[in-house]
């Protein structure tokens, strides 16, 4: 009999859940190396995406060799708009570093191209609905319309936040499955037409920090092509009379803004949390958003999704078996190279939404922060606490003492999350991911 020489001689099956972008770059990657890779979408082939413009940062474009797609073009300026005001501050990057607009339908439809010419499968209208679990181990999924089973050696959830596979799965497995009301913003987006005779303005991008008070941020874009971008968040739930305020003040505000609704408007739900600190079980790993990837502060969701697919086919590719042992790698690398740097905005997220609207005025207009420091958080590199910088604020710091104080502990907490973040254990062990996973949650306990 012949000696079995590699794990592709088993005939290992992947299932890729939902042809998100994480699952695409991972379908991609693995499929070029030979695996069996099935991609189960429950959309139909002309719904796929969206027929709009995302952010998508240009590091990932560059370093994972990302083919942009027509029409994409380089960020505008960042004018920040801080609550109950019309003073705003523009934040000015160097147009290497800005980040792509990039059509998002047709980023997706390439994606799955360029997995199908891999040699991925991909089956259309049909959901995924549940896992199949065999004792401590996933084996498969339940998806489309006659709720078949589908077995296989490895199901990679890219469903998104709303993932019905993780939340199939039993509570021993110590994977959080839907992230708290705190944790997720309510989000609206719309594509108008400009509003007749009315000007457009000067700044092209503009970020409404806290707009009306809210904990939310919400985002006007002027796209090139003349159309209105409309983007209206808040965290936890937003009920149908908060919107519609929210967007009949935005309107008075942006009075270009038109009433012709071209794509479709969308109402969802968005992470506004760290990333899931176990994202993977025996047979099982989520990418994207299904664990938490995305950071919308930094309008990174597509880039650090696609990095993650791309971290995960990596791991998968070297490993032998799919355990969480085995697969435990991915998540190291994943929070070493993208994860833990998220953990300081998340930080800066919570102070943010701590902070009364006069005191984020003070942040942003008040001369707290810097044009230059806006900068480095925009450009993803952050502030952090030091005692040089605690002596350089103390001059204007100390027109808001309280408040003052209450920046440098959210700033040194964000530090310190940075940090537990890059301490994960670098061999999945119970014990040890759990005493870590604890320190986490103990640290944002309050
Ligand atoms: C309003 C809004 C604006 C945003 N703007 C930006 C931005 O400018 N830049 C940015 O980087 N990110 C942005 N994001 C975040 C970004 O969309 C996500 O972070 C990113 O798409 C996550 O990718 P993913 O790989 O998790 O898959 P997703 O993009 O979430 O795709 C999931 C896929 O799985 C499919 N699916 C879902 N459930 C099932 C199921 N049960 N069975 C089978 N298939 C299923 C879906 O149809 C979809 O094709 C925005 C999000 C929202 C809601």
């Amino acid at each position: 009999m012949q000696a079995i020489s590699s794990r592709k001689d088993f005939d290992m099956k992947i299932i890729i859940a939902g042809a998100g972008f994480g699952g695409l770059q991972a379908a991609k990657t693995l499929a070029a190396k030979g695996h069996e890779v099935t991609i189960y979408e429950k959309m139909s082939e002309d719904e796929i995406g969206r027929n709009w413009f995302d952010d998508v940062d240009y590091k990932v474009v560059s370093d994972l060799g990302i083919k942009l797609p027509e029409g994409s073009y380089r960020t505008e300026d960042i004018t920040m708009v801080p609550p109950f005001t019309e003073d705003n501050i523009t934040v000015s990057v160097p147009k290497e570093q800005r980040n792509w607009r990039v059509n998002r339908r047709l980023l997706q439809t390439q994606m799955i191209k360029d997995a199908l010419a891999k040699g991925a499968k991909i089956i259309y209208d049909t959901p995924c609905r549940k896992l199949i679990i065999k004792g401590d181990k996933i084996g498969g999924i339940v998806a489309g319309k006659e709720k078949e089973k589908i077995y296989c050696d490895l199901v990679i959830d890219s469903t998104g936040i709303g993932s019905p596979l993780k939340r199939s799965l039993p509570d021993e497995f110590d994977i959080v499955k839907e992230p708290a009301e705190s944790e997720y913003y309510s989000a609206f987006r719309g594509i108008f037409d400009t509003y007749p005779d009315q000007p457009l303005p000067k700044q092209k991008k503009k970020i409404f920090v806290k707009f009306m008070g809210q904990n939310g941020l919400s985002r006007v874009i002027c796209e090139p092509d003349g159309r209105i971008d409309v983007f209206i968040s808040k965290l936890g739930r937003m009920s149908r009379f908060e919107y519609e305020t929210l967007f009949r003040q935005l309107r008075i505000e942006n009075q270009f803004i038109g009433y012709e609704d071209l794509e479709k408007c969308l109402f969802a739900k968005l992470p506004a949390r760290f990333p899931l600190t176990k994202m993977v079980a025996d047979g099982y790993a989520a990418v994207g958003d299904s664990a938490f990837m995305a950071t919308s502060m930094l309008g990174c969701g597509i880039a650090d999704s696609i990095r993650g697919g791309q971290i995960l086919a990596d791991t998968i590719v070297e490993a032998d078996t799919y355990t969480a042992k085995a697969l435990w790698k991915y998540q190291v690398t994943y929070f070493k190279q993208v994860a833990a740097d998220r953990f300081y905005y998340d930080g800066l997220r919570r102070a943010l939404f701590n902070s009364k609207s006069d005191e984020v005025r003070f942040l942003l207009e008040g001369g707290f922060l810097t044009e230059a420091e806006l900068k480095d958080i925009v450009l993803g590199k952050g502030i952090y606490s030091s005692v040089g910088f605690i002596l350089s604020k103390f001059s204007v710091g100390r027109r808001k003492f309280k408040y003052f104080v209450e920046v440098i502990k959210a700033l040194s907490k964000a530090k310190k999350a940075v940090a537990l973040a890059n301490q994960i254990p670098s061999r999945y062990d119970n014990g040890r991911v759990n005493s870590w996973q604890n320190k986490i949650n103990e640290l944002y306990k309050d």
